[in-house]
């Protein structure tokens, strides 16, 4: 058996201090540690890393040159594909992807290729480096219009290869801070807000326009962007709770998760009261749903002094979807997590006391492959005095539902061909409003391929 030398550990903040407040978590490689980490990658010639990324970036190529301590051609060939590093080396779930194809996670741990995508973005922006040369943005020459509606990772991909390509892009963004998930979703402590604001300032180089707090389908309609602009792109994601329709669930303390993370991430109430938004997490908080959402919910609940965090999930630990870095921070965090148990009721007299649940057990495969869960017929009562209800989301339904003729499955997705084309002429859709619920790199991934499309069609037209 080859001995393979183990990774160079991702160094993260003590845990006593970091649930003490929202700051980032994980510290990240320092030179040092980043070249000793690359020195690990055995080059294939294959490649297997590169097939197991969405969005086939040469990730032995921009690790060699770490080796070589070539940092900015580094960040060169990660920009080449993917528009964003700084984001997607925090938050993609790289052991199903990229690092789960390294042959080194044959052999012992693959190459920490988040963390090194990571490195090196965040060396270029203490660099301050642009993403396009001075000279490239002046050879650009502005031509036809592109709506985007929805500034998240798909908006952003679509705006940023479109306006490369030298057309005018306007963005239409519902909030007041352009970013989507990334800003009002996933906490501070995951992905600092001035990690995002430096990787947007790509739309800016780029003279995108961004125009923020309009609603398209309320404050203008789908069809009067069609009148002005050449081709529309609706990246308006999926951020629609799912509730579990169970009795008992309009009583006071319980939250969805879009509702609970969007009061402390956009409106800041964990900085309250210098920020007036107040919020609620009591002393047994209770998170239902075991995916990225969850856990982000779950580790906000302790930082806001829950005295006691509990995940109940419906399958085991194999099967919860959050990435498991997070699913590891929580463990370490304090949270702990119940499993093979389904919420049944809710009981309380205002307020949430406690929930009924059923207790399940595991049994062949659903259609998503995963075991599904079956009850056995035995109930316990867990009290609780907040619950956060992190089962998920469907696709935001105003657009659909204000623009006669765009086509949506039984789920609300707007349905499209496989280049992003719905049933509108020059009407386009991508990211989670498509997929349903999918990943910032799968969004991206779309929002290139539907900018591709976009750029064909009018090229033809
Ligand atoms: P979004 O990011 O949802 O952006 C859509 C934008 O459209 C929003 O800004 C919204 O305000 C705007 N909008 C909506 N309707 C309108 C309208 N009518 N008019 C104008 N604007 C509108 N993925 C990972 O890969 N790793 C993670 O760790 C991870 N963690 C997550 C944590 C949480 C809490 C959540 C909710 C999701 C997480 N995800 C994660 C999933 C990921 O964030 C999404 O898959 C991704 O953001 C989808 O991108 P999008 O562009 O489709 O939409």
């Amino acid at each position: 058996m080859v001995k393979v030398r183990p990774r160079v550990p991702i160094p993260k903040r003590p845990i006593d201090e970091r649930i003490r407040d929202f700051n980032e978590v994980v510290i990240g490689y320092d030179k040092k540690q980043a070249i000793e980490e690359a020195n690990r990658c055995l080059q294939c010639p294959s490649k297997p890393c590169v097939k197991g990324c969405p969005i086939g970036v040469d990730i032995p190529r921009f690790i060699k040159f770490i080796r070589n301590h070539e940092f900015e051609k580094a960040y060169r060939v990660l920009i080449e594909k993917c528009p964003m590093p700084a984001i997607t080396g925090r938050v993609c779930p790289q052991e199903r992807q990229c690092e789960k194809e390294c042959i080194l996670a044959k052999l012992g741990q693959p190459i920490a290729i988040g963390a090194l995508k990571r490195f090196i973005s965040d060396w270029a922006q203490a660099q301050g480096l642009e993403k396009v040369s001075q000279e490239e943005k002046s050879r650009i020459q502005r031509g036809r219009k592109i709506a985007v509606v929805g500034s998240g990772p798909s908006g952003i991909v679509v705006a940023l290869d479109l306006a490369r390509l030298g057309y005018e892009v306007t963005m239409f963004e519902a909030l007041h801070k352009p970013g989507g998930v990334l800003v009002y979703g996933i906490p501070e402590f995951r992905l600092p807000k001035k990690i995002v604001d430096e990787e947007l300032k790509y739309l800016e180089e780029l003279g995108v326009e961004i125009k923020l707090g309009i609603v398209v389908g309320r404050t203008i309609t789908l069809y009067q962007l069609l009148d002005e602009y050449d081709a529309v792109f609706i990246g308006t994601g999926a951020s629609h709770p799912r509730f579990l329709n169970i009795p008992g669930e309009n009583l006071n303390n319980i939250y969805s998760a879009n509702e609970f993370l969007v009061r402390v991430n956009l409106m800041k109430a964990y900085m309250f009261p210098i920020y007036d938004t107040p919020i609620h997490v009591g002393k047994r908080t209770a998170i239902i749903g075991a995916g990225n959402t969850a856990m982000d919910a779950a580790r906000t609940a302790v930082r806001l002094g829950a005295n006691e965090v509990y995940v109940l999930y419906r399958r085991t630990r194999r099967e919860m979807p959050a990435r498991l870095e997070e699913i590891i921070n929580a463990e370490e965090e304090g949270v702990k997590f119940i499993f093979l148990v389904q919420p049944i009721e809710f009981i309380g007299s205002g307020k949430v006391e406690s929930v009924k649940l059923m207790k399940m057990k595991l049994g062949g495969p659903d259609h998503t492959g995963r075991p599904k869960p079956i009850p056995t017929g035995d109930i316990i009562e867990f009290p609780t005095d907040v619950v956060i209800n992190a089962i998920g989301f469907h696709p935001n339904p105003l657009i659909p539902r204000t623009t006669p003729k765009l086509k949506t499955d039984n789920k609300g997705r707007i349905m499209t061909d496989q280049f992003g084309r719905t049933s509108i002429k020059r009407v386009y859709a991508g990211g989670d409003v498509v997929i349903g619920e999918g990943t910032v790199i799968e969004a991206m991934g779309q929002g290139r391929k539907v900018a591709k499309t976009i750029h064909l069609d009018l090229l033809r037209s």
